[in-house]
């Protein structure tokens, strides 16, 4: 395999506090100290480049196995790639689901011929994602799954999910939860307040993220295994995080781009590509949201990435599936809104929430610039302006409310193992 050398970019690698400019060598896939003497490299100028470790999003969904209309694991794949990203973690809810480890070697097996990226997978916590029967836990962890997570439902039986928690705590896998209470979010399309009733649609109260994010608090304390709360969309539940933190209860939460760039009032239009579960709230809970990215309680960014086809969010808005693509806007978005225009982090930090913190959170061997480690290395440009353009995506599906958005910031080659595998290269 041949040798790159990285020269002279601002070499970002929060896991070894590394903020500086200089050379970074990649040897056979590695990171290197320097480039063997004698051996031939090829060379890249990275002035005015950031240099970071791939960045990572724990949150996407590829839709195989059985929705491959929406996305496949090889065009999710390049979508990711697109947006700087050298590894993602798919989300469960295919059909069939990922509840048994047949489907996780399969995912894995498909991914490795495929992907041009790393694709790792979850298992659901319950059989069929059903929140009735838990899953062969035990035997998908084995086959290889990284987390457990019922994500597009939430398991309501908290006594199902305590002992959801002892067995991930035996295998030692992450649990994540999508919190949503559905007494309390009954039909709800979108945030219960002041627009929903404007526009005559049932809503989907914060309180009903809540109650979930309150139950994995008291879970999390009594069977001391922890939990990490998927796409927090309110306020009060960045600080009740805060709080159990604080006493040293083990729960984390994470961020998605369009719950701290759009509020409810933008589904004045009846669009459907800003109906998402949970939904898009208020200007206060965006302040929070990104209060928590600020002060240290949200420690995970991630796009939750989720194809739908164009004749499926072309109907009224009560019947529309939830969710955005997101993997080829995430790091446009959270440049621009985080460290740009709110200066709410720098950039190491935004690096680290996308990269060093998912990696320590789902004990993945990447994230890192540390010599030895998988040459995964995301090639950004802060400054770079650019038009969000829908018809470009890699994606399958273009199902996106950013239409247009004009952003400052994204990256501009990604590579995984050593090899360049975005922009696309020209055969040797
Ligand atoms: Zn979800």
């Amino acid at each position: 395999m041949s040798s790159l050398l990285l020269r002279q970019g601002r070499i970002i690698d929060p896991a070894n506090h590394r903020d500086e400019t200089g050379d970074l060598a990649i040897v056979d896939g590695r990171i290197a100290a320097a480039i063997p003497a004698g051996q031939p490299f090829e060379e890249i100028d990275c002035r005015r480049l950031v240099v970071a470790p791939g960045l990572i999003d724990l949150h996407v969904h590829f839709r195989e196995p059985g929705q491959s209309a929406k996305e496949t694991i090889a065009s999710g794949a390049r979508a990711a790639a697109a947006g700087g990203f050298t590894s993602v973690v798919c989300m469960p809810n295919t059909s069939p689901s990922v509840d048994n480890p047949s489907v996780v070697t399969w995912i894995k097996e498909k991914s490795e011929r495929e992907a041009c990226i790393n694709v790792f997978t979850t298992g659901a916590i319950t059989k069929g994602i059903a929140g009735e029967e838990l899953a062969p836990i035990g035997s998908m962890a084995r086959a290889g799954i990284v987390a457990l997570t019922d994500d597009g439902h939430c398991v309501q039986n908290h006594e199902l999910m305590r002992r959801a928690l002892e067995y991930a705590r035996m295998f030692q896998l992450p649990v994540l939860d999508h919190c949503q209470d559905y007494g309390l979010v009954g039909k709800g399309v979108m945030h219960e307040g002041y627009w929903s009733t404007l526009l005559g649609l049932p809503g989907w109260p914060s309180a009903g993220e809540e109650m979930i994010v309150m139950r994995n608090i008291l879970l999390a304390g009594l069977c001391e295994t922890p939990i990490h709360c998927q796409h927090l969309s309110s306020g009060d539940s960045v600080r009740l995080i805060r709080d159990a933190r604080a006493r040293g209860v083990p729960i984390s939460g994470e961020v998605c781009p369009h719950h701290i760039a759009l509020t409810d009032e933008s589904l004045q239009g009846y669009d459907t590509n800003f109906k998402m579960n949970p939904p898009l709230r208020t200007r206060a809970d965006i302040e929070a949201l990104i209060q928590g990215i600020a002060d240290g309680v949200v420690t995970i960014l991630a796009s939750d990435h989720a194809p739908h086809c164009a004749y499926e969010k072309e109907v009224e808005f009560d019947m529309a599936p939830f969710g955005i693509v997101g993997l080829e806007t995430e790091l446009g978005l959270f440049l621009d809104i985080l460290v740009h225009k709110t200066k709410a982090i720098d950039l190491p930090r935004l690096i680290a929430l996308l990269s060093v913190e998912p990696a320590r959170l789902l004990r993945l061997d990447r994230g890192t610039l540390s010599a030895g480690a998988p040459a995964d290395v995301t090639l950004i440009d802060p400054e770079l302006e650019w038009t969000v353009d829908s018809a470009a995506f890699q994606s399958r599906s273009t199902n996106t409310p950013f239409q247009g958005w004009e952003l400052k910031g994204r990256a501009v080659r990604t590579i995984v193992e050593g090899r360049t595998v975005w922009p696309p290269q020209p055969a040797p």
